[in-house]
């Protein structure tokens, strides 16, 4: 007879796949999510002028820090926090169901992460736009989407507060061609976890940041936070995550700042 009384998991347990896929997820996503989300919150805190000129909403008071919205951010971030820690196993057997997700082995060549990043940055952009255009008709919009468009002014960690369904077709879209791969890395979903919450964080930064967006290098193909600042001050308009493309094709592009402006 076993005399094993431990409540805790064997140390194997602590070596699983599951177990390590769910702990570099949940960590990549907590390492960028919090050091993105520290440095908005940190200026937003102390007013530095030499940040606020990068602010897209100048011509507004600033509304995103008053008590009623950090109390429902707060809340709602709480939420979003606890839904990680069952995100992390449940993505490990959906990944695993049709393809196989390698965790221990070596890192692949970066020519197939790069293949790879470039699916799923395209699938993201092109499911995203859609769902988000449909969540924009009357009744996904009163029913699902308006939670979301709560703030006005948004900031970072207002990239993940939604109801929960859209929760669920945000990560639709964030991971549906994966799950059809036949073979991928936790290095390039970690490395995927890094581009795509640095990208919705920042789209929803309320800045207009040189250098460290993609909307000062690419303004017109990667509009970043001037489509998506500009979506959430006016209920409408540019439903594009990475690319403008698809907004540009369905003609519901449009930017912040006067220069790019077009009302
Ligand atoms: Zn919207
Ligand atoms: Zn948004």
């Amino acid at each position: 007879m076993s005399t094993n009384t431990s409540v805790f998991p064997s140390t194997s347990f602590f070596q699983s796949d599951v177990w390590l896929f769910s702990v570099y997820l949940i960590a990549t996503y907590e390492i960028v999510f919090w050091l993105c989300n520290g440095f908005l919150i940190y200026i937003e805190m102390f007013d530095i002028p030499s940040i606020d000129q990068y602010r897209i909403q100048k011509h507004k008071k600033k509304l995103r820090f008053q008590p009623d919205m950090v109390h429902l951010m707060i809340k709602q971030t709480i939420r979003n926090q606890i839904s990680l820690v069952f995100l992390g196993p449940i993505f490990y057997y959906i990944f695993n169901y049709i393809g196989h997700v390698d965790i221990q082995g070596p890192r692949p060549p970066w020519s197939t992460i790069l293949f790879q990043i470039a699916l799923f940055i395209l699938s993201e952009d092109t499911l995203f736009f859609w769902s988000h255009y449909l969540l924009h008709t009357p009744w996904l919009y009163k029913n699902i989407h308006k939670k979301h468009h709560v703030y006005k002014q948004p900031t970072g960690v207002t990239a993940v507060l939604s109801d929960p369904i859209e929760g669920i077709i945000n990560q639709f879209a964030v991971w549906s061609i994966l799950v059809l791969l036949k073979e991928t890395h936790i290095f390039t979903i970690c490395l995927w976890v890094t581009i795509r919450v640095y990208q919705t964080v920042m789209a929803h930064s309320g800045y207009n940041f040189p250098y460290i967006t993609t909307q000062y290098w690419l303004p017109d193909l990667m509009p970043g936070a001037l489509a998506h600042d500009y979506h959430h001050q006016h209920g409408k308009w540019s439903y594009g995550s990475f690319f403008s493309i698809w907004d540009q094709l369905m003609g519901t592009h449009r930017l912040s700042t006067s220069k790019k402006q077009i009302n």
